[in-house]
């Protein structure tokens, strides 16, 4: 199947060439015709699908061929981001796309200056993608107004959840025509999620490109059990002995993120971090700087772990569990992607079992454990099997088999200094609206 017969017109055909694009990828080719004809979308599509593509190409054709104009501080169509960076990114890859339309794109974002947004607002925009955060505050300062706009785009819907979001979402929401098309994009579907998407779309062709929660097939997993205070020297000691290189390691902290940069750094490897309390140029520029192969080791907290897309990454390096077990799934969705092959590793140690526990019960995956010799754990970390019996544990720990970790199973797991939002908004109001384990959905957003 090629793109002109999803029914594309001449001047993305040739777009599409330039960027040789050859066949559409299985989101594009049940997204492109749907969009084009109107209909509200739901999509389970993880980064590296080609999904920005599943719906910039429609929703550009359709403002194209509609020819109007677009008023002063308005806006035609709007794609919401969870993060500063997928919002670069999904502007600069719908850049791309429109190179040969009459049509203007931008985007916007907090942790830079607003006054030029406003100024760059006020000529009108055909395509907008932003942030919660900052497109709210736009719009409060009559910076932006939604009467001409009739799509909106919810992209990596779930992210936007997890990162606390779903109050600014629902003032969002309220502001805009009701007569619109939505498009809702998630690469995980929790409760919360499905909820959201009853209230907004109507009639939804849902499409399923790859089964819930899966992780990339291409991607070999592996893990190392280690003692927690040893991670950082089994992460250099396999560095070096496997001859790594250009990875992406997470981490649960910002600070255990700039202790293992410093780390690599004083051993002469380049490396480079992106986390909440670095400011927005420096955090660009090190994924700049990655991307171009000046840095081989970029160190990121999640904050970074959805949506950048990043060529031919063969290794994520997990040298904390996240917390939150859908991070996994976008953590380790950064390598292996357009079918390309990538390996994910993770150096886990017997606090983190009820966070593998959880990740495998979401992957239905037990992860293939490897030992590294002389780095055998004194604190061992339980067997697990994805049917989830570490996580239901009894509560008393049993501190006898697992010396003062707490592994046995408290019932709690310490969160420490993990989460790192997207920083639009204060932190304090940062709080989860998609279910953990065994917590009760949270509500949606508010009918409308
Ligand atoms: P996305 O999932 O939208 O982030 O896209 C992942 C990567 O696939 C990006 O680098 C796109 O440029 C690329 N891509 C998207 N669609 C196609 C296609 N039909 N053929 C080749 N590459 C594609």
């Amino acid at each position: 199947m090629s793109f002109a017969t999803l029914g594309l017109i001449d001047p993305i055909l040739r777009t599409l060439e330039a960027l040789d694009y050859r066949t559409p990828t299985p989101v594009q080719k049940e997204a492109i015709p749907a969009v084009l004809k109107g209909r509200d979308v739901l999509a389970a599509a993880q980064t590296g699908t080609g999904k920005t593509a599943g719906f910039a190409l429609p929703l550009l054709q359709k403002l194209t061929m509609e020819g109007s104009q677009v008023a002063a501080n308005s806006v035609r169509a709007l794609v919401l981001v969870p993060t500063r960076e997928l919002a670069e990114q999904v502007q600069q890859t719908v850049q791309q796309y429109a190179q040969n339309l009459p049509l203007r794109t931008y985007s916007v974002y907090g942790g830079v200056s607003i006054n030029p947004q406003m100024l760059k607002l006020r000529k009108g925009i055909d395509l907008l993608v932003a942030t919660p955060g900052r497109l709210l505050d736009l719009y409060r300062q009559n910076a932006v107004r939604f009467d001409q706009l009739q799509a909106l785009v919810l992209d990596e819907a779930d992210r936007m959840l997890d990162l606390g979001f779903a109050s600014e979402l629902d003032e969002l929401f309220a502001a805009l025509p009701r007569k619109r098309q939505t498009l809702l994009f998630s690469a995980t579907f929790s409760d919360a999620i499905r909820q959201m998407a009853k209230e907004l779309l109507r009639d939804p062709l849902s499409i399923e490109v790859s089964p819930r929660n899966a992780t990339a097939k291409g991607v070999k997993q592996w893990l190392v059990t280690v003692d927690k205070k040893r991670k950082s020297e089994l992460f250099l000691h396999l560095y070096r002995e496997r001859g790594w290189d250009q990875l992406l390691v997470f981490g649960k902290t910002r600070k255990g993120v700039d202790e293992l940069e410093q780390l690599l750094l004083a051993e002469g490897i380049a490396a480079d971090s992106i986390h909440g309390d670095k400011p927005q140029p420096s955090r660009l520029r090190a994924l700049q700087r990655f991307k171009a192969g000046e840095v081989r080791v970029l160190v990121a907290t999640d904050v970074a772990a959805r949506g950048l897309d990043i060529d031919d990454l063969p290794l994520v390096v997990n040298l904390d569990l996240p917390i939150v077990a859908e991070d996994y799934v976008h953590r380790i969705g950064r390598t292996g992607r357009a079918g390309a092959t990538g390996e994910a590793v993770s150096l886990v140690c017997a606090d983190e079992v009820q966070m593998l526990a959880a990740i495998e019960v979401l992957t239905r995956q037990v992860i293939r454990r490897q030992d590294e010799p002389g780095f055998e754990p004194d604190h061992r970390v339980p067997v697990t099997d994805a049917s989830g019996a570490v996580l239901k544990k009894p509560k008393k720990p049993k501190q006898k088999l697992i010396p003062g970790t707490g592994a046995g199973g408290k019932g709690k797991i310490h969160l420490g200094n993990w989460f790192d939002a997207e920083d639009d908004k204060p932190k304090a109001k940062a709080v989860r609206a998609v279910p953990r384990f065994g917590e009760k959905p949270k509500p949606g957003p508010k009918k409308r």
